[in-house]
């Protein structure tokens, strides 16, 4: 089952001709899940060919206009082209009240049923059959959160052969156990699924930091994501500066993707005033070689592990 992550917006605070504001999308089978919402995020995704009528949920980091501007345009764009699928938005304290606001003002009808979800703790968010995605509190200079999408380990790989010599016939019992339910033979004999398949299989994990200073726990939070998204608005040279604007740099987005033990990093929300982020990337790639500073539309392919 493939999973892509598409680069929206990749810019910090203001944008420019080559970066749309923050904005994150995650693609998995029939979902859309995004990270944060940047102002035109809507025209980012019709050139990146994404759809508006998907299930979907929008997590928000925190209520910087960087980071949510995009909401009111993305939504009226959805009702414009009749969505009817119920959208689903995650954000700190402030979210709601914000929608709120804009659609008052606004006076604009929505086709489709919009849930907000104000997240005031660190925990799991949202969970689905096969996922969850939990909130951590980032540090930033108002309240930010991050988040992580993590998949439920996948049962094992099936035997046939095990199953047959156990006597279940072929058909929906080998789907039942293969989907991790016992079973139970003509001759009462029960059958687990641990007796016909390997061990589970991981699932994927991506961490979205959001804007924030290194902060306490991601180590943790993020241990063995398989993509960490991390932001570096500014370069090391910086570091004084990030500290007070609630920011990271490249080499400490690094150093919590290497403590982490993440198998890739990526920075974004990068500055104006790097015409050029070759500088980003190579003062990263000192404490973590596997590192790529994400432009608008950069697509990552995220495939299954074997195990
Ligand atoms: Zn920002
Ligand atoms: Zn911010």
């Amino acid at each position: 089952m493939s999973m892509h992550v598409i680069f929206l917006g990749t810019g910090g605070s203001v944008p420019t001709g080559a970066r749309s504001l923050p904005a994150v999308l995650v693609k998995r089978q029939n979902e859309q899940l995004m990270f944060d919402c940047g102002e035109g995020a809507q025209r980012q995704m019709i050139k990146a060919k994404v759809g508006f009528h998907r299930k979907m949920k929008i997590f928000v980091s925190h209520m910087h206009g960087d980071h949510v501007l995009g909401l009111p345009g993305l939504l009226q764009t959805m009702a414009l082209l009749d969505r009817q699928k119920k959208l689903e938005v995650y954000g700190p304290e402030g979210i709601k009240q914000f929608l709120e606001c804009v659609r008052e003002s606004l006076q604009f009808g929505l086709t489709f049923p919009v849930e907000i979800q104000e997240v005031y703790d660190a925990g799991v968010v949202c969970e689905e059959k096969d996922y969850t995605v939990e909130a951590a509190k980032a540090d930033h200079v108002v309240a930010s959160l991050a988040y992580a999408f993590a998949e439920k380990p996948r049962p094992g790989k099936f035997f046939p052969e095990k199953a047959k010599a156990l006597g279940v016939p072929e058909g929906e019992l080998w789907s039942k156990l293969q989907h991790g339910d016992d079973i139970k033979l003509p001759n009462g004999r029960v059958v687990s699924p641990s007796e016909v398949l390997g061990s589970p299989r991981k699932g994927r994990k991506i961490v979205y930091t959001g804007d924030t200073r290194p902060f306490r726990g991601f180590a943790k939070f993020a241990a063995g994501a398989d993509l960490v998204i991390h932001e570096a608005t500014f370069d090391d040279a910086l570091a004084e500066k990030a500290e007070v604007d609630g920011h990271s740099t490249p080499s400490q987005a690094a150093m919590e993707a290497k403590r982490a033990k993440a198998k890739k990093l990526v920075l974004t929300h990068i500055s104006a005033r790097y015409a050029d982020a070759g500088l980003l990337l190579e003062q990263a790639r000192k404490v973590f070689e596997n590192t790529l500073v994400a432009d608008d539309f950069l697509v990552l392919e995220l495939p299954l592990p074997d195990s």
